[in-house]
């Protein structure tokens, strides 16, 4: 397939014409050749949503709403699309692409219901006769760089509510899915938004720092939004601040789930294996350590192991629950952990195995410390069993990271689970539900190197807005001279 990018409503190739392909990590075979733009494409698309950005932001929340809402349909409606897209490039499985479509639609119908509350409030003034506001006002132009790993979700998530507070937004999609980025973008066009409001661009690989960094100078670019990689992640936080923008950075994560000792285990087992194996753990609040009470630790894991050998994985065109890694290197880089891990006494219980992209659902238990697995973001199912002697040594181990995005804990106590929950060092936690969760309203987002600011509902109307003190005042007040 091959696509253009979206700038000023018009599908545009790159000046001069270079393109870049995309290849399906399962067959090899070429899947998307998308233009790879040159800083003038970047510079063009940020000045093409400047140009929208007066009208958009003027028009009233119920105008708004509708266009959103519209997308939401508009994005759903093309759910096979979106499916196959997800298969060809990402290697993932058809449920996860439409599972994606699902959630992105919602964020676009929450975006659109909460156009009517970026607001702002009457603050009292002790200068007589003086009306004073603080007002939320949208910024401007806002970047937004979204990764391939929950595709239709996140380049959705990077404008939807940047969109409802009234900005104009550039998408800069990942090399690995532009096809899917840039249908987002066909989506947003076909719902009638204005032309300009949203554009999106798509880079070859090797071109990424300028045209990052393009983006993120343009005097009209007001906020940047990046979800991705704690490595790139701390490039764009420091380009952001060079420029003095506001920056919402999504980062990486080695989310742990604490097992303690009177847990359900079964529901635990449950939970343990969809936050560490769905999507092939390419998840941000994938499950990254499980960490289990020794006193049931044993019933635990050989129900985990049971269940993790029978989760078939394969290519994702076939019936499998784990589809493809998203490239080669990756895949290797579990091998690496294994065979580390192995090498410093920990046990392979279940998987281990690799067929190209394709790897097992896979536990390792006894790990320790000095393990790659216990401290480096997996982003894979390679999924390591830390064993401890109580529940104060559990809060230790899930707060010896430097990550701090999800985490989740298993308890029937739930007065302990809840003091245990609130010791843990993550923007997200989960009392007998798993790491894995997203729900358009939610305030979303991290601490420590899983970044800063919130994602969604009423937390996003504070990213993406200016909050301005206006008054109106007597003019025949006194001076003093
Ligand atoms: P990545 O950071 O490797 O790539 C993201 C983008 O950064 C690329 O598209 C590229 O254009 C850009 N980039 C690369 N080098 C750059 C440079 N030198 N300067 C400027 N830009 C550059 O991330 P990825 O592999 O696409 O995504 C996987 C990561 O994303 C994982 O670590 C995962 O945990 C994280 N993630 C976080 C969340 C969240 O919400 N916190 C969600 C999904 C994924």
């Amino acid at each position: 397939m091959k696509i253009d990018m979206l700038i000023n409503g018009e599908p545009v190739g790159a000046t001069g014409g270079a393109t870049f392909t995309r290849n399906d990590p399962v067959t090899g075979a070429p899947a998307t050749t998308a233009p790879a733009a040159t800083v003038a494409d970047a510079v063009a698309a940020v000045d093409a949503a400047a140009a929208a950005f007066p009208a958009w932001s003027r028009i009233g929340p119920n105008e708004r709403r509708t266009l959103l809402l519209k997308a939401s349909e508009t994005l759903a409606a093309k759910k096979d699309e979106f499916m196959r897209l997800v298969v060809e490039e990402t290697g993932s499985t058809a449920i996860w692409g439409g599972f994606n479509v699902m959630l992105a639609s919602q964020m676009l119908r929450e975006a659109a219901s909460m156009t009517t509350q970026v607001g702002g409030e009457v603050i009292p003034s002790d200068k007589p006769g003086s009306l004073a506001m603080g007002i939320r006002q949208p910024a401007g132009v806002v970047l937004g760089m979204a990764p391939w790993n929950a595709p239709v979700i996140l380049g959705t998530r990077a404008i939807a509510m940047p969109l409802a507070c009234g900005n104009t937004v550039v998408l800069k999609a990942s090399e690995l899915c532009p096809g899917i980025h840039r249908l987002i973008g066909a989506c947003m066009n076909e719902a009638g938004l204005p032309k300009g409001v949203v554009n999106v661009v798509t880079n070859a690989p090797e071109d990424a720092p300028q045209i990052v960094e393009a983006l993120i100078a343009h005097p009209a670019v007001k906020r940047v939004n990046f979800t991705g990689s704690t490595r790139v992640g701390r490039i764009i936080g420091e380009l952001a601040g060079r420029h003095l923008k506001p920056a919402l950075l999504e980062l990486g994560g080695k989310n742990p789930m604490l097992v303690l000792d009177d847990a359900d285990i079964d529901a635990a087992v449950n939970a343990a294996a969809f936050g560490c194996y769905m999507n092939q753990g390419q998840i941000c609040m994938s499950t990254e350590r499980i960490i289990v009470d020794e006193k049931v630790a044993d019933e635990f894991v050989a129900k985990l192991a049971a269940k993790a050998s029978g989760l078939p994985a394969g290519n994702p065109r076939e019936h499998v629950v784990l589809g493809s890694l998203i490239d080669l290197a990756p895949a290797e880089r579990m091998d690496a952990f294994l065979e580390d891990a192995k090498a410093k006494g920990a046990k392979v219980l279940a998987g281990g195995g690799r067929d190209g992209t394709i790897v097992q659902a896979t536990v390792v238990d006894n790990v320790s410390s000095d393990m790659r697995i216990y401290n480096e973001e997996s982003f894979g199912p390679v999924k390591p069993i830390i064993r401890v002697k109580s529940t104060e040594e559990a809060i230790a181990v899930a707060n010896d990271t430097e990550y701090g995005l999800s985490a989740a804990v298993f308890g029937k106590d739930i007065m302990r689970a809840m003091d245990v929950a609130k010791q843990i060092h993550s923007g997200i936690c989960h009392i007998n539900g798993p790491t894995v969760a997203d729900e358009a309203q939610m305030p979303f987002g991290g601490v420590g190197a899983s970044g800063y600011g919130r994602f969604g509902g009423k937390a996003a109307i504070d990213q993406f807005t200016d909050l301005r003190w206006i008054t109106i005042e007597d003019p025949h007040q006194h001076y003093p001279f």
